[in-house]
């Protein structure tokens, strides 16, 4: 038996997601096996140069995939299903979801050519499933995707309430949410540990209905003259359900735009999702429409560059050119990180005279993650004896647990990524810590994110790159001009003169080495050339030196 194999035990280890807020992978083990929740990414940020993709590093499952029993996916966000096609193939288990989520990880599979090689279950809503020990029902909760569910997970041991993501919706535009007394009755049979979305514990407020969005987008549209905008998350369909009402309401054709919108638009109509829906028009019909007779729904709403609004806000969209008495709308929150991004489109607007909303001046965007009053609900119905907070950066982990605490939860462990917690039998602890960490897709490439590559890339991005190639014949003698190539010197329009500057002193350095040790005389010269870099421009570049021989 390897170490760390689960024996007479009920262990919770997430591998991602309890450092930050993205990638969620989480592991339950009881009786020599174990069962993954969710298999997510996260997307990079600046310190990560030309890589767009972060996930979890699997090595401990992937070591031990003979004793994992299946992947259970919680809802479609890319933080619980974005690494399906990465690393999905390798754990040879299935997966398991309901229909919408489903319908995201088939197209996903299919865009890799891996439909056939990973096999995917399909669980109705409410449903169930059993995984060795693990007898699991899905239960439905509001989120800002169709079908968040949380995970009723029994175990030899006890009940553990995964929350997945949630809120709690009154009014939901999409969906039935399980019920105040649903959630009270699984209080009353009793939770052993509660595994809770921790995102917004920092809201005193609670998150607010999909109707109330409906409401206000309702009252800023009618009457309005010009074009609307709106952008989102395309995965909230919830949201772009609503436009197609706003659409109606005030007598505008439904235009949807972007390579996202349409894929989410789709399986929302494969799963039934969008049945009372208007018809819906592209991009290209935005010219044959009179302004006051549009909305057009787009992505973009996080600044990305690539997205349609950017594309629309710089006046670089193929067919769709805004003007003065337009408004654009953001329905959605900024993502830290994002704001740059976000401001530049913002001022492509303002420049050109168009009005924008955000969810700072009218009430145009919800949450999908419960703050304080919905976890007091939620707590105070299911009662647990133990709560882990995940989902969330360490500051809002342990924030999470002091609100269970303030709440009558007796016991609460704060997990990091690779800690092993022993939730039964005897009180709950951290037993173990195991090997974590990170993964980039770079191009076409899974490599680590701290390995060679990255820090190579890091230091070109910040520094620039010198190479100079010397050739020299049998006897070591230089024979020709020392060859030099620059990338990202700050050198303009003294380049030449630089170039030349590197020569000499690569020659100088060259010639005067003492020695007959040939790798100490390239590092002599490297050195030099280096140093010469430094002196002249303040950077310090990454030199290369080689040799070239001729006879
Ligand atoms: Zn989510
Ligand atoms: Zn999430």
């Amino acid at each position: 038996m390897k170490t760390d194999t689960p024996g007479e035990e009920l262990l919770f280890l997430p591998l991602g997601g309890s450092n930050e807020i993205g990638m969620n992978v989480n592991l339950y083990g009881c009786r020599g096996k174990w069962i993954m929740v969710d298999l997510g990414m996260t997307f990079a940020d600046p310190s990560l140069p030309g890589i767009d993709l972060v996930f979890p590093d699997l090595s401990f499952i992937e070591d031990r995939a003979e004793d994992l029993l299946g992947i259970v996916l919680t809802h479609g966000h890319e933080d619980h299903i974005g690494a399906i096609p990465y690393l999905a193939a390798e754990l040879g288990v299935p997966l398991y979801a309901t229909p919408f989520t489903a319908g995201l990880i088939r197209h996903k599979l299919q865009e890799e050519g891996l439909d056939r090689e990973v096999k995917l279950k399909i669980i109705p809503m409410q449903g169930k499933l059993t995984l060795g020990a693990f007898d699991i029902q899905y239960a439905h909760l509001a989120h800002s995707i169709p079908e968040g569910n949380a995970l009723i997970i029994d175990t030899p041991f006890g009940r553990i309430f995964h929350t997945g993501d949630w809120k709690l919706d009154k009014a939901p535009i999409l969906g039935k949410p399980s019920t105040p007394e649903f959630l009270t009755k699984l209080g009353d049979e009793g939770v052993l540990a509660y595994v809770g979305d921790s995102t917004n514990v920092f809201e005193e407020e609670e998150s607010g209905s999909e109707t109330g969005v409906l409401e206000s987008l309702l009252e800023i549209c009618k009457n309005r003259k010009g074009r609307i905008v709106i952008t989102t998350f395309a995965s909230n369909l919830a949201r772009v359900h609503t436009m197609g009402k706003v659409a109606e309401a005030t007598g505008r054709s439904l235009v949807l735009v972007g390579r996202s919108m349409d894929r989410i638009a789709r399986v929302g109509r494969d799963t039934g999702y969008l049945k009372d829906f208007p018809p819906v028009l592209g991009a290209d019909d935005v010219d044959t429409l009179a302004p006051d007779k549009t909305l057009i729904v787009c992505t973009g709403c996080q600044g990305e560059p690539q997205a349609a609004l950017s594309r629309i806000a710089t006046g670089s969209h193929s067919s769709i050119k805004l003007s003065k008495n337009d408004l654009v709308v953001f329905s959605s929150k900024k993502i830290p990180g994002n704001d740059l991004g976000i401001a530049h489109i913002q001022n492509q607007l303002a420049l050109k005279g168009i009005e924008v909303i955000t969810e700072k001046d009218h009430h145009v965007h919800v949450s999908g993650h419960p703050g304080k009053p919905e976890l007091r609900a939620m707590l105070g119905w299911l009662r647990p004896q133990i709560a882990v907070p995940v989902h969330g950066e360490p500051r809002h982990l342990a924030a999470h647990a002091a609100f269970a605490r303030s709440v009558g939860v007796k016991q609460t462990v704060v997990p990091t990524n690779g800690s092993v917690i022993r939730l039964a039998p005897g009180d709950a602890k951290i037993i173990n810590h195991v090997p974590v960490g990170r993964l980039v897709l770079d191009g076409d490439v899974i490599i680590p994110a701290d390995g060679r590559t990255v820090v190579e890339r890091r230091r070109l991005q910040e520094n620039g790159y010198i190479s100079a190639t010397l050739v020299v014949n049998k006897r070591g003698k230089l024979v020709a001009t020392p060859a030099i190539a620059l990338q990202g010197v700050p050198v303009e329009e003294d380049r030449e003169r630089f170039v030349n500057d590197i020569i000499d002193v690569a020659e100088r350095a060259y010639d005067k080495f003492e020695g007959n040790d040939e790798a100490k005389q390239l590092e002599h010269v490297r050195v030099a050339i280096r140093r010469f870099a430094k002196d002249n421009t303040g950077k310090k570049p990454v030199v290369d030196v080689q040799f070239a021989r001729v006879n």
